[in-house]
């Protein structure tokens, strides 16, 4: 999914390098292509303008540290703010805490997985929670739909109420209690009538159900493929029924998943789960922080510059960017911290890993894992040393080296390269002058 608009992000997320911080001016470009972003992704645009107008009061004015660009930082602001709206720290979890049985009532659109989602969270109540547990579906519109329900319930290993076409939804859910607390079931699973669209009659079903059964998590199943339309959907069932989560499906699909969004603000509620197939362990906890990734468009751009951002001690990489600038040497002791640095960031390998394909083409997978295992050496190397010898190494002549060596684990000849390799870092830092990790690290990687 390396688009246009990708491309056109990462650009502008390196541009304006140097500019200590964020003003209308320098993000103006960015935060329209991260609208646009918002767009594409089916966001409905009355909550894209409240996302844009929040994440604009919070960024205008951030510091731009180390090497990044205000780019780098808006666009680390508006994920970490995009995950904030989606997350609510309970995704992946029911609530039964109810007299069982805990009542779960499914409600949503034809078509939308509220059947599929049903059987999943049959699976996982018994898998994951060692729970007894009951479904019943109450679409007499559809005896397909019962069908359906009793397969894919029996494919999760639970059991099935059965109901028929020629029965009431309220005796259907009336029965089906009864059954549920006389054969002790933890929890019953009410899967409900589709509608196409939003229907009067069918809501106020749905809303009798809801009195009848009392369920204790009310969950709302949305297509995340809906798009714009989400909003309306979410607003008409928010309306008729006091929600308490989200199932988002069809998130193995291409679309975008901007449906997240708007659901999650017009609703309030969490987005619980995500459906990630048509099969029955298709059923994750939703993951706010990858989606909003998925939203933007550009997952790897963002998880870089959050590992940046996450893994860089900047008032290091400052000091040694002013050390370096005031033509301060460049010692073995700098040299160890800029190792750290990258392991911090998950090593190497991990780093070129995310950067955009046209800069990691160069590199292969299995050389960059060769090259996390040298910079483990080096480190070794370095850590056997004193800091005097950091400080100084042409203190460092054969009997020191034998020492480093037998230290570290390594052979005399290797103590050699990496003196010599340090050399010639030091010679690039001095040309480099001022330059950060970033600077190093496409070095590095080209
Ligand atoms: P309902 O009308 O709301 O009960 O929807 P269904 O459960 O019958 O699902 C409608 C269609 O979507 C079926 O073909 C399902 O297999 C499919 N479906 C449901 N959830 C997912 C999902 O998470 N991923 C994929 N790929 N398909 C899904």
């Amino acid at each position: 999914m390396a688009s246009a608009l990708t491309e056109k992000l990462s650009r502008l997320v390196k541009e304006l390098r140097g500019q200590a911080r964020i003003t209308e001016d320098n993000v103006a470009e960015m935060l329209r292509e991260v609208r646009l972003a918002l767009l594409e992704a089916d966001v409905a645009l009355p909550v894209v303008r409240d996302f844009i107008a929040r994440v604009k009061g919070k960024a205008l004015g951030a510091e731009v540290v180390g090497s990044l660009t205000p780019g780098q930082v808006l666009v680390g602001i508006i994920h970490k703010e995009l995950a904030a709206t989606m997350g609510a720290g309970t995704a992946g979890e029911l609530n039964l805490a109810a007299q069982p049985p805990a009542v779960v009532l499914m409600a949503g659109l034809q078509g939308a997985g509220k059947t599929t989602s049903t059987a999943k969270l049959a699976r996982h109540l018994i898998e994951k929670r060692k729970k007894k547990v009951l479904t019943v579906s109450g679409d007499v519109y559809r005896p397909a739909a019962i069908e359906q329900l009793k397969t894919v319930t029996a494919q999760a290993g639970a059991e099935w109420f059965p109901s028929t076409a020629q029965q009431k939804p309220l005796d259907i859910a009336r029965a089906a209690l009864d059954y549920a607390r006389k054969h002790h079931f933890d929890v019953l699973l009410v899967d409900t009538a589709g509608r196409l669209a939003i229907d009067a009659v069918l809501m106020d079903e749905i809303k009798e159900l809801h009195a009848v059964l009392n369920p204790v998590e009310t969950l709302f199943v949305v297509d995340a493929m809906q798009g714009q339309d989400a909003i309306n959907t979410a607003r008409a069932f928010k309306e008729a029924l006091p929600l308490t989560g989200i199932v988002l499906t069809k998130l193995d699909g291409d679309a975008r998943g901007g449906a997240a969004l708007s659901v999650r603000a017009v609703t309030g509620v969490p987005i619980k789960f995500a459906g990630v197939s048509e099969k029955l362990d298709g059923l994750e906890a939703f993951d706010a922080e990858r989606h909003a990734g998925r939203i933007l468009g550009m997952g790897d751009i963002v998880a870089l510059v959050e590992q940046v951002t996450a893994g860089v001690d900047v008032a290091q990489a400052q000091k040694f960017a002013a050390k370096i600038k005031s033509g301060e040497g460049f010692t073995l002791q700098d040299f160890l911290e800029q190792i750290r640095q990258m392991k911090k960031m998950g090593g190497l390998a991990n780093f070129i890993d995310k950067l955009p394909a046209q800069f990691s083409a160069k590199a292969g997978a299995a050389d960059m894992d060769r090259a996390d295992k040298e910079v483990r050496r080096k480190e070794g190397i370095i850590c056997s040393m004193t800091p005097t010898e950091r400080r100084k190494p042409e203190l460092i002549k054969a009997t020191r080296k034998r020492r480093i060596a037998a230290g570290a684990g390594v052979q005399v000849q290797e103590v050699n390269r990496l003196l010599k390799e340090f050399e010639q870092m030091q010679g690039m830092m001095k040309k480099m002058k001022g330059g950060g990790l970033m600077k190093m690290m496409k070095q590095l990687g080209g």
